[in-house]
Order: structure tokens, then sequence, then C-alpha cells
């Protein structure tokens, strides 16, 4: 049984205390994945120091020079991708296919974001007096601290580590303790890149211990948080207290809308792998579907044929459609959503129960739910569940669809099935949501186009694209005078 380490100025380092956390496959609890550091303040004290003293150098390491390790840390990213894919699917569950997508994210958004090394413009402009030149550049922050979740493990991690690091920032990475290993891999990988010591630190442990000292460190410039809304919440009010950047990507109730003249079958789709790719854990997933009256008795009847035939079980198995949830407090929470599912008097119309015989004995097993007749202010159509379960929503016309689509705290994705461009174009521009698809389900995004939410979602920046610069560098305006001699501009300045 493998015990891993921290990553801290260059070395592999137990925790302080000597603490650690037990890591278990959610599709049989009986794999131990390994033995991971349960780090405190004390460590996360010394990844700011190392990162801070990192920071003197790599600021001024041209950032050409910074893009060539990142290119080199994705192609080793790529040539590891299988066995990388396979841990990720032991250690959180989801379906081999998914977890390769997960690292092929971290791959794509490597060769991107590497790229900006030889990009990341700033702007010259005209100045107002004569012999006067004016430009203004990006400049690093210093060091960045950031927080993820356990639902893609190696993709967010990339998000905003490629980004930070081409900027020329230094990084202190927490991932969720659910996720620990595909953290020590892509950690792995930017060391034998060639990445200086102390320019990337790792501090596993509990969002209690590591995430709350990260926060609260005063060595820290930005924040970077992926996770829910509430947690969102406590890391901003952290930050708030010394000023400190923060970019927050949190929780989403994304809304697909399926209009009378869509092509019932392609929404179907969209539907099964919204509601349950990744057993409904993606901040994307298509949690409510808002189908027009027309076509809500036929959709409904191929939703739940589809999903009734979905195989639940261990992800690494090709025939299974749909793997674990996270862990038994998640199972917990997802089965009490369906109580009161039930108790607002929704249509129990397939799952809803706990999978635990069987193949299924070991882990944290749940039957794909569709609840119909659902209206749109209950709990279960308002609240992000985070779970295979969907709520299907009727509607009489656009504007109401619309409306529903919009009634919610969060603004992650939202999607429209039409063939009516005219639809199509009113819905994109008014769904209040960071992301919007036509004829395609709510989830998938690329690395080049920015990705984030509105509302409760996100606080207004966006990771991916040059969206993400703007998270990870500030800008300088630079007056040059090269008159030589004293100049007057016209106005105040
Ligand atoms: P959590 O908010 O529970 O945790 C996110 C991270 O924050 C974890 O690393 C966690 O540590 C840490 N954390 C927990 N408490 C604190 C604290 N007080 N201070 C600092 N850090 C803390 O989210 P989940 O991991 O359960 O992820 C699911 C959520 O993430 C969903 O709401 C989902 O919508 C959202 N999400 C949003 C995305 C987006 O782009 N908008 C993308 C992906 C997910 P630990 O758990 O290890 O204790």
């Amino acid at each position: 049984m493998t015990t891993y380490r921290n990553f801290i100025n260059g070395q592999w380092v137990e925790a302080s205390a000597g603490a650690v956390i037990e890591n278990r496959n959610p599709a049989n609890k009986d794999d131990l994945i390994g033995r991971f550091p349960h780090s405190n303040n004390k460590d996360v004290d010394a990844a700011v120091a190392a990162a801070a003293d990192a920071w003197k150098s790599w600021r001024l390491f041209p950032a050409p020079r910074r893009a060539e390790i990142l290119f080199r840390a994705a192609e080793m990213i790529a040539a590891h991708k299988e066995d990388f894919a396979r841990d990720m699917t032991r250690e959180m569950g989801k379906v081999l296919k998914e977890a390769r997508g997960d690292v092929q994210e971290a791959v794509d958004m490597t060769y991107y974001m590497a790229g900006e090394g030889r990009r990341m413009f700033g702007q010259t402009t005209p100045a107002e007096l004569p012999n006067k030149f004016a430009m203004s550049t990006r400049n690093p922050l210093g060091v960045c601290g950031m927080i993820t979740p356990w639902n893609f493990p190696m993709a967010i991690p990339s998000w905003k580590i490629i980004p930070a690091l081409v900027c020329g920032n230094t990084v202190v990475l927490k991932p969720s303790e659910d996720t620990p290993l595909s953290a020590v891999h892509f950690i792995e990988v930017l060391e034998k890149a060639g990445v200086p010591a102390g320019v990337v630190n790792l501090v596993l442990g509990s969002g209690s211990d590591v995430g709350v000292a990260l926060t609260s460190h005063p060595g820290i410039s930005v924040i970077s948080f992926t996770g829910s809304t509430a947690v969102g919440k406590l890391v901003a009010e952290s930050c708030a207290a010394s000023f400190r950047h923060v970019h927050l990507e949190m929780g989403g109730k994304n809304v697909l809308m399926v209009m009378d003249d869509a092509d019932i079958d392609l929404a179907v789709d969209g539907a099964i792998w919204g509601g349950f790719g990744t057993s409904g854990q993606r901040c994307t997933a298509a949690s409510r579907v808002v189908v027009h009256k027309k076509v809500i008795a036929e959709f409904t009847q191929k939703f739940v044929e589809r999903a009734k035939r979905l195989r639940v079980g261990d992800g690494l198995d090709p025939a299974i459609d749909v793997g674990p949830v996270i862990n038994e407090k998640q199972l917990k929470r997802i089965l009490e959503y369906v109580r009161i599912g039930q108790d607002e008097r929704a249509k129990l119309l397939c799952g809803g129960n706990r999978l635990e015989s069987g193949v299924h004995r070991n882990g944290w097993f749940l039957e794909p739910t569709i609840f119909g007749d659902v209206s749109p202010k209950m709990r279960i159509a308002q609240e992000e569940i985070f779970g295979p379960v969907v709520s299907v929503i009727p509607c009489d016309n656009l504007e109401q669809a619309i409306e529903i689509g919009n009634g919610v705290k969060y603004g992650l994705s939202a999607a429209i099935y039409t063939h009516d461009v005219n639809h199509a174009f009113q819905a994109m521009r008014d769904m209040h949501t960071g992301i919007f698809y036509v004829n395609s389900s709510t989830i998938g995004a690329e690395v080049h186009l920015p990705f984030g939410g509105t509302k409760s979602t996100g606080n207004g920046h966006r990771e991916a694209g040059t969206a993400a610069l703007d998270v990870f560098s500030e800008w300088k305006s630079i007056y040059i005078d090269y008159s030589g001699k004293l100049q007057k501009a016209q106005g105040i300045d």
C-alpha cells in the first residue's frame, strides 16, 4: 500500500504532524487507493514560504521559457493518459471513458495555455503628448492558492495551475480529500517536466484544515476556488478581510429546454448524457429538463425508458454507463432529496433507490432517478442535488421555458433543443448563464473558450480561454516620455 506525500519546495514530504487519511474506491470500499497526508496550517506555511521564495526568480523567467516546460508537461500527461484515467476512475468512480476525457482536458489546457507564453498580449495605445509612448502589460500577482473539488480531479487543477504558471505566478494546490491521487500525478508531471523547486506545491488534507489555512494566509495573493456555493461564500469572506483577489466557480442547477419542434430523440440523448453523465455530479449537469406540453408525453416516455436501461456499476467495466457517487455522505444527501421530491408530490417516474446487493454491495451506487410533474418552485427544481436525479418540468411556450430556466439562483449552463433559429437566438440572448448550447446538452467545454457562470455560480471571473489570464495577472499601465523635457497635458490627470 502506497503512502503518498505533500510536495513542498521541490521535495516529497510527510505532513508535519505525520497524520494520514485513507482514500478508498467509491465503487468498492475494500479497494484502498492509498494513504495521503492529513496536513495542517504548518504545512501550508511551509508551502507558501517556498512559493513566495520561488516567485522571486520565476516571475523573471521569460514567459516563452516557462511555456517550454509546460509543453513538455502536456506531452507527458498525454503519454500517461490511460494510467491516469484508470487511477481516476478508481479514486472517484466516473466511467473510464469520462476519466479519459478529464485527463484529455488537462492535456488540451496545458498545450493551449503554454501557447500564451508567446502571446500574453498587452496593449500599445497613442499617448496625449508628442514624444510619449503608452502601453499596458500583464504582470503576475505572486503566490496563488488553489482549492479544487473531486468531480474533475485533473482537469480543474490544470485549468488553474497552467494559466497561473504561464503568467509567472507560483502555486499552492489543495485538491479535494476525495481525489488526492490525480493531483499527485499531475504535480509529478510538472516536477518531471522541469518546473523549478517551489514554483508548484501540493498540500493534501481537508478543507477545514488546509483550505481554511490557505484562504486566510497573508502570503497568498490570489485564491482560485472551485466547489460548492456554500463553501465559496466562506472562501470569499475570508479573502475579503485582506482584499485578496478571489476567483470562484461554484454550484449549478442547469436547464435543458425542449421545444415542440425539437428532434425528440436528440433531446433524450442530451438529457441522458446531461443528467446521468458522471452520475449527475458535473457542475454543468442538466438536472432540470423543461419540456413543451405538446411533446412532454413522448419525451418523458422515451427519457424514462432510456434511463431504466442505463447500467450502473464499476466505471472500469466498459459495459457500465453510470458509476457510483463519490461517498456515503453524498449518497445520503441525494436520497434525502428523493424523499423531499416525493414529499413535494413530484411524481417519481423511475429510480430513487440505492443499489446495494450483488456487484453493488461494496459501493455508493444509486439508480438513475427521474421526477415528473415537477413545478419550478419545488426544492428538487431549485437546489443543487449533485447526483443522478433529474426533474422534468412542463411549459407552454419558449418565454415560459426561459422564465423557468432563469428562475434559480445559479447560472452556469443552459441548452435549447429546437429547429427554430429565432427561438434559438432568443434563448441564447435571454438565458442568464455563462454557457449556452443549441441542440446539444448542457455539458462539455473547450479549453479556448471562457468557462464559468453568473449569479451564485461565479463572481464574474472565467476559467479557460484568455479570460483565465485576467484571474492570474494584473495590468500595469506604462508611460514613457522620450522628449527629455517637461511637457504639460491638457486637463486634469
Ligand atoms: P466543496 O465545496 O465541498 O469542496 C470544494 C473544495 O473546497 C474541496 O477541496 C474542499 O475540501 C474545500 N473546502 C471545504 N471547506 C472549505 C473551507 N471552509 N475553506 C476552504 N476550502 C474548503 O465541493 P465538492 O468538492 O463537493 O464539489 C462539488 C461542488 O463543486 C458542486 O457544488 C459543483 O457544482 C461545484 N463545481 C463547480 C464547477 C464550476 O466550474 N462552476 C466545476 C466543478 C464543480 P475537502 O472536501 O477536501 O474537505
